[in-house]
């Protein structure tokens, strides 16, 4: 697939400034959300991305990510979870743009699997509305899905779906006006911990900042010197035909996340005008970022494809198009947010192994509050990148 636009080159005038408040790695949603809720605060923020805004060799594009409150992963993310729809809704008013569809959510599986099983627990401890259905109750309510006897399905009315580049785009366009300086086609190739400061190098030159941010996605790991220890894994999402069906439209169909007999984890998005969007979670190729098969294979595509004809009824086709995304993934599948064990004017916003976009609005005001000695409202220890136990070398 072609990358997308907006990879600028810097100007001719290109005279930089060299010392910031503070400097933002990366410009996917992390950096993005990041970068916007510090300049609200007053301070001199620059973004350095690789790329451009959406490209296409990261962790944030494909049109479309779920959002969901009721977390089978772990019922400690509600509090952030609350707080981040508030976030999306409040960025969706001061940008004018919709970021979010509500569609409501279905996880299904085993009664006793991992997804319901999980998903009912947050939900009670929570307080969060669910209705528990059986296989014919869910299949009877929602015409897309076809599920046998002995399955259950829970039902979250506060799903939806993220409209993921335009997320981006909110925060880059908001994150201007907020006077945050970006600047694409620039890479960090090192930084240092100073007396004064921090210290990034560029191709360009060198930038100082009081603090440093790292949302730099799959290429994290070396940035960080083995610190968060981090796998970078291959993902497939494709998209199928609907035939233009109102089964599959985002009125009928809710957002699913579906865990199969085998254990394995699919999940999909309705209609938006483009298809609806399948894809296995996790059982990727690892490997290293810049080195990712870009090439949608036969092997990619089949499980995917068995699946949706399985689970989806009349989903039967080829599908219409691709992508290839990474995971950035803990050794525990919770993200790494906070202080670099080695120096607090470093603060670490990665490992979102798969599931970190939804979060991005209220990570972001996390990390702003992080880089500005303010009292966090939210117990973030669980993510703390320091659990893992390592330093990196003095
Ligand atoms: C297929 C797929 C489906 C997903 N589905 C969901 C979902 O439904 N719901 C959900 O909540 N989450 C989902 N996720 C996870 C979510 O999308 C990610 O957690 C999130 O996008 C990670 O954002 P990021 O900003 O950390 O990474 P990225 O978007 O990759 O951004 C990192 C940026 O840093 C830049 N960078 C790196 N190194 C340097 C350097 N040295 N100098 C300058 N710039 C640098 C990169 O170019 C990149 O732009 C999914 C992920 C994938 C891949």
């Amino acid at each position: 697939m072609a990358l997308s636009q907006e990879v600028r080159p810097p100007s001719e005038n290109y005279r930089p400034r060299s010392r910031w408040d503070v400097i933002v790695i990366g410009c996917g949603i992390m950096g993005a959300a990041a970068s916007y809720n510090i300049a609200t605060k007053g301070l001199r923020v620059l973004n350095i991305e690789r790329f451009g805004v959406n490209h296409e060799h990261g962790s944030s594009h494909g049109r479309t990510r779920i959002f969901r409150t009721a977390y089978y992963e772990d019922p400690r993310y509600v509090p952030l979870l609350r707080r981040a729809l508030e976030a999306w809704k409040e960025v969706e008013l001061k940008s004018g743009k919709t970021l979010l569809k509500m569609t409501g959510g279905l996880m299904i599986g085993r009664p006793d699997g991992e997804l319901v099983a999980g998903t009912l627990k947050a939900a009670r401890i929570h307080g969060i509305p669910y209705e528990l259905m059986t296989a014919s109750e869910a299949e009877g309510r929602f015409g897309a899905f076809r599920l046998e006897e002995g399955l259950a399905a829970v039902h979250e009315q506060g799903a939806g779906v993220l409209l993921a580049e335009e997320c981006v785009r909110a925060f880059v366009g908001l994150g201007s006006e907020s006077g945050c300086e970006y600047r694409f086609s620039e890479e960090v190739r090192g930084w240092k911990a100073r007396t004064q400061g921090v210290e990034v190098e560029t191709q360009f030159g060198t930038q100082s900042a009081d603090r440093l941010v790292f949302c730099a996605g799959a290429w994290s790991g070396p940035l960080l010197k083995g610190v968060v220890p981090l796998q970078v894994e291959r993902q497939v999402p494709l998209w199928f035909s609907s035939g233009g069906e109102e089964k599959f439209t985002p009125q009928e169909m809710p957002v699913f996340v579906a865990e199969e007999g085998d254990g394995v984890f699919y999940y999909g998005i309705p209609d938006l005008g483009h298809g609806v969007k399948v894809a296995r979670h996790h059982g990727g190729k690892v490997g290293e970022p810049d080195k990712v098969t870009r090439e949608v294979t036969e092997e990619d595509i089949a499980p995917v494809r068995s699946f949706a004809s399985r689970r989806l009824k009349g989903l039967d086709g080829p599908p219409i198009s691709s992508t290839t995304c990474l995971y950035t993934n803990t050794p525990d599948f919770n993200f790494a947010v906070g202080p670099h064990p080695d120096d607090h004017r470093v603060s670490v916003v990665s490992g979102g192994s798969g599931h970190g976009f939804k979060f991005a609005s209220v990570l972001g005001e996390v990390v702003s509050s992080l880089v500005s000695g303010e009292k966090l409202d939210y117990d973030i220890s669980f993510l703390s990148p320091a659990r893992f136990g390592r330093r990196g070398p003095s």
